[in-house]
């Protein structure tokens, strides 16, 4: 049996007297989508940002790839980031003064060397073929958010981490992005994606609802045929 691509054992944060992981464990399947649910608080940023190298946890362990985050030096966790993440923010976190395709050839940089023609090639999957110069002040929200997908997928990373990634959309582009994901996941890719919308997180194979910093529960996949 291989190893499981994500592994969660006993994660704890505290953020001074706030616990935000309580006792986490759970593993995900290379190839698997996940959606992460929960209300405001229950931690879903939190443990996103931990198996991403963003934050560290208090206690316990985000294994990716056997790969335990937290024991990762400086230069180690950005090449583990560049290499093997591909992050979607609720809020895109583009690089303002950067145009669509220089922020996209940025994540570029970050895993190997730039690509001018794969990083328009990128754009142009996700329809912006004809936003490709454009600065992120000059996109829509959606727009700015498929440019972060675009971003997210240059370098085909094992692991996409979403955290609320079409909380910020119109419904027209709330469909896009989630196309998007779909085509990715069916490509192979594991996605763990945090959404407060159950008609999204019908969307993954499997549902881990969270509270106050604790799995509720996990809604297994219903198997058809
Ligand atoms: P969610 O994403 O589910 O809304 P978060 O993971 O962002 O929840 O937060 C979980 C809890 O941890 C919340 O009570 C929040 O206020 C707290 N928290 C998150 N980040 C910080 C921080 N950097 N400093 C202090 N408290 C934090
Ligand atoms: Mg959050």
């Amino acid at each position: 049996m291989t190893p499981a691509l994500v592994q969660i054992e006993n994660l704890r944060k505290e953020f001074g007297n706030v616990r935000a992981l309580d006792g986490v464990s759970f593993s995900v399947e290379a190839g698997e989508w996940i959606a992460i649910m929960g209300p405001s608080g229950s931690g879903k940023t939190t443990l996103i940002n931990i198996l991403g190298g963003l934050d560290t946890p208090t206690s316990g362990k985000a294994l990716v790839g056997g790969t335990d985050v937290a024991r990762l030096d400086e230069s180690g966790l950005a090449k583990f980031r560049a290499q093997k993440i591909g992050f979607i923010f609720q809020q895109f976190h583009l690089v303002p003064y950067l145009t669509a395709v220089e922020n996209v050839m940025l994540a570029q940089y970050f895993h190997s060397t730039t690509n001018e023609p794969e990083a328009r090639q990128a754009l142009e999957r996700v329809g912006l073929a004809d936003r490709i110069e454009h600065l992120p002040g000059q996109l829509s929200g959606g727009e700015q958010q498929r440019v972060a997908v675009a971003r997210a997928l240059i370098y085909h990373p094992t692991l996409i981490l979403a955290d609320e990634p079409t909380g910020n959309l119109d419904e027209a582009n709330e469909k896009i992005v989630l196309r998007l994901l779909g085509e990715l996941h069916s490509e192979g890719h594991t996605i763990l994606m945090v959404t407060h919308a159950p008609s999204i997180g019908q969307l993954a194979d499997r549902r881990i609802d969270l509270a106050h910093g604790r799995i509720a529960h996990i809604v297994e996949p219903v198997r058809r045929g």
